[in-house]
């Protein structure tokens, strides 16, 4: 096992989530073969490029796993997974589980800069990229990132995995075998975290509390093997495994996999049945589409996450009778969902609830334990039997309170409604930017953009976007000679800087608001860039 154990679940805890029933004894690769065998002629998975039954998956990444096994390959390795919303990702994503190996869910929009701190910070042994993917070579960069790599073995591409040539029972008798080696509290997987600073941090996540993750997601909807569920997002992040993969997996349902393009998305989404689907910021125009009405026929349960929804948006998304409801989750852990029987108070003013009987939630005065009264704004803070307890490899204590709760660097308020505590949103004390869900570390950028040997002083702020929500506006202070928004982007592409995260403006000024106590201002700067959007009618 390559990866060190991270921050652990208390025994007396996890003792707890399983005598609830909630954490199973089988990792994740036995609780899918699991279903694949209850549900062997059901489709698992529907994109674009095909389909695939449960039975055929199942065989399938069966095979897949003893192939990589063959690469020596072994149980524990953390492989990077770099590759967008395919059919294949699917497969790719259970053959790697099923060798035991632990998929690192990182971005097809990730460069050097992040890449090369990722996978050496958790000793990576294998790259999965994609080929041709729009506008980059990820396989020519995948091998160019492994050369003085210090754990990287093997570059494998999507869709050219290695396959061992056994018959069906052999293939599923070494996996069973790989499989019973694993520790169900072991990591199964690392998802990164938007993080407050520098440099992004890994988020372990455990067979047994990952997939209850899902489970319990799954629940709260009320699926069923019946439901087919459309998921246009970035699969291989926190919310498309779980929500997208193995929430409709757990109980035996269809995923429909498009890419983010509602063109693409909707014929596929309407000619498969669609009955439930999660909808990003970037989708809240999804209602609009002339197949809209088609899709909202068969749909029966939509969520929506990443921004505050309208009244009129939650009506016209649910025109053809669906529940709507909101998302509000994190990579990290905590789920909070709309619950089923909601007001329509309740589901316009909050995110709902936790997905989980055990979740616990504190609303704190940010940077103390003290608990601030229901309805006022605090932190939220939350500890449970799916949200981590500690990051990889290092050692965050302010992350967490003594307790244990994660420090969520969210404000909310709790909100008693038809008898439901509930969390409405109030902001964010984290720096960072949600682009189209995609975070954006300021810090991170601050620092990479002081390296210009133009740049005095930087603050990167959010701008307001009609599309994306949030977008970086970098406040700078140069050195008195011209500093475009193209030298700063230049700058960044030098550093082989996911392009996401370059500022797509500069504002250069004399000097960066600051507070009466000499704080830099981003509250101020904020304000001035959106009064700005607005003279421009960018915004309303
Ligand atoms: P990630 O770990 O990338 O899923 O990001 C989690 C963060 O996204 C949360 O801590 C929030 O700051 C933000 N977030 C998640 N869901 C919502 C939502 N429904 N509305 C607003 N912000 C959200």
């Amino acid at each position: 096992m390559t990866a060190t154990r991270p921050a652990r679940f208390p025994d007396d805890v996890v003792g707890t989530y399983r005598d609830a029933g909630l954490w199973g004894r089988r990792t994740i690769a036995e609780e899918f073969h699991a279903v694949a065998v209850a549900h062997p002629d059901h489709d698992a998975v529907v994109a674009a490029e095909g389909r695939l039954t449960y039975a055929e998956l199942d065989a399938r990444t069966d095979r897949l796993a003893v192939g990589l096994a063959d690469l020596g390959l072994e149980p524990g390795d953390p492989v990077i997974v770099q590759v967008t919303n395919r059919l294949e990702t699917v497969v790719a994503w259970y053959a790697l589980l099923k060798a035991g190996l632990v998929p690192v869910a990182t971005l097809a929009a990730h460069r050097g800069h992040e890449i090369a701190h990722i996978s050496r910070a958790v000793g990576a042994r294998a790259h999965l990229v994609e080929a041709d993917t729009r506008g980059a070579d990820l396989v020519a960069f995948a091998h160019d990132q492994a050369r003085d790599h210090p754990t990287m073995r093997h570059v494998l591409v999507l869709g050219d995995l290695p396959a061992a040539e056994l018959d069906p029972d052999a293939a599923r008798e070494r996996v069973a075998g790989i499989q019973r080696g694993i520790d169900p509290d072991d990591v199964a997987v690392f998802q990164l975290s938007g993080g407050t600073t520098g440099v992004p941090k890994l988020i372990p996540r455990l067979h047994a509390e990952y997939w209850y993750n899902a489970r319990a997601y799954a629940a709260v909807l009320g699926w069923t093997a019946a439901d087919r569920v459309g998921h246009l997002i970035p699969i291989v992040h926190n919310a498309g495994i779980v929500c997208g993969v193995h929430a409709p997996h757990s109980v035996g349902a269809t995923l429909v996999l498009t890419d983010h393009d509602l063109d693409t998305a909707m014929p596929l989404l309407v000619a498969e049945g669609t009955t439930s689907v999660l909808f990003g910021h970037v989708h809240y125009r999804a209602p609009a589409h002339p197949h809209y009405d088609e899709l909202a026929a068969t749909l029966r349960v939509v969520l929506l996450s990443g921004a505050k929804v309208s009244e009129e948006l939650f009506a016209a998304t649910g025109r053809g009778g669906a529940r709507v409801g909101q998302l509000f989750g994190m990579a990290e852990g905590m789920f909070l969902v709309t619950p089923l029987d909601a007001s329509p108070e309740l589901r316009r003013t909050t995110v709902g609830v936790p997905i989980s009987p055990l979740d616990e939630i504190r609303v704190l005065e940010p940077g103390t334990e003290e608990e601030v009264p229901d309805g006022e704004v605090g932190e939220l803070c939350c500890r449970g039997p799916y949200t981590l307890r500690g990051y990889f490899g290092e050692d965050r204590p302010q992350a967490f309170t003594s307790e244990g709760f994660y420090r969520t660097g969210d404000l909310a308020a709790v909100r008693l409604l038809d008898g439901h505590r509930a969390l409405s949103v109030e902001g964010r004390i984290k720096d960072l930017i949600n682009r189209g869900g995609e975070k954006i570390n300021a810090e991170e950028v601050e620092l990479l953009l002081l390296s210009h040997p133009r740049v005095v002083e930087v603050a990167l702020v959010a701008m307001p976007d009609p599309r994306l929500g949030e977008r970086g506006c970098a406040f700078v202070v140069g050195d008195g000679a011209p500093l475009t928004l193209d030298d700063v982007r230049e700058h960044l592409r030098a550093l082989d800087v996911a392009k996401y995260k370059w500022p797509e403006r500069v504002e250069v000024v004399p000097s960066l608001a600051r507070t009466k106590v000499g704080k830099l201002d981003k509250k101020a700067m904020a304000a001035e860039i959106t009064e700005t959007l607005r003279s421009e009618g960018v915004v309303p």
